[in-house]
């Protein structure tokens, strides 16, 4: 069974005064029986450095360093102490126009630089209600996750686009569908592919936590909003370690 993960994702929220709520965290999960991850913006990831928690970046360039004004790359992730970066966001994709291929290939930067890529995908309401739902998985993991990924360089977050804060989450069917067939895809294609982890994200809460980790091949959830706050992300993670 692969070691369970709670991701947290800060998105553009968090000045320094946030970070007190990571302390908060520790407090309550220091001896956690399960991997804690907080993706904060790029600002604090200097400042998390002293944390229990892994910490990871949000996006990172293809390239190592070069004329990219803005940019960050996965090697400068690495060295302001980041672990994990996260790839192929629903809302980068949508928001920045970036491919399966672009997001393989920070994928793969992200490897070189020594990090934990956790790769994104997950379909939008409309492909949802043209049943294209798995044909559309299909096409962004065979894209999106690059060769060299193993189950200690990759984490796939299956987030449908339709429940990405919104408050709306498949049903407990829906999850046990997609997750299963992206095992069976991972399983396929990589040697060590049962061991890969397959992270559940969208509108997951304190609420849903527990029915949502009881799903087979559930290895953890990537968080938005209920990360932002120790206590909402704390009781995600106290469901995820009773699981
Ligand atoms: C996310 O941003 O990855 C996410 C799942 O957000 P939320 O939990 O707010 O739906």
């Amino acid at each position: 069974m692969p070691r369970k993960l709670a991701a947290g994702n800060w998105k553009m929220n968090g000045l320094r005064a946030n970070v007190k709520e990571l302390a908060t965290l520790a407090q309550r999960h220091s001896d956690a029986s399960v991997d804690i991850l907080i993706c904060v913006p790029t600002t604090l990831i200097t400042t998390c450095q002293d944390t229990l928690f892994d910490i990871g970046g949000q996006d990172c360039h293809t390239a190592e360093s070069g004329a990219h004004t803005g940019d960050i790359s996965a090697q400068m992730l690495s060295d302001a102490g980041a672990t994990y970066v996260i790839t192929g966001h629903s809302e980068r994709r949508a928001d920045h126009g970036e491919t399966d291929q672009i997001v393989a290939a920070k994928s793969a930067a992200a490897y070189a630089a020594g990090l934990t890529a956790v790769i994104c995908v997950g379909e939008t309401l409309d492909e949802r209600g043209s049943g294209t739902t798995l044909d559309i998985i299909d096409g962004q993991l065979a894209g999106s996750i690059p060769g060299g990924a193993t189950s200690d360089n990759t984490v796939i977050a299956y987030e449908p686009v339709w429940a990405i804060g919104t408050g709306k989450v498949p049903t407990l069917e829906q999850i046990a569908e997609v997750h299963a067939h992206i095992r069976a895809q991972l399983q396929a294609r990589f040697s060590d592919g049962t061991d890969m982890r397959i992270l559940y994200g969208g509108s997951v809460k304190g609420s849903n936590a527990a029915d949502i980790f009881g799903v087979p091949h559930v290895d953890g959830a990537l968080v938005g909003g209920a990360s932002l706050k120790a206590d909402d992300f704390s009781p995600i993670i106290s469901a995820l370690e009773k699981s």
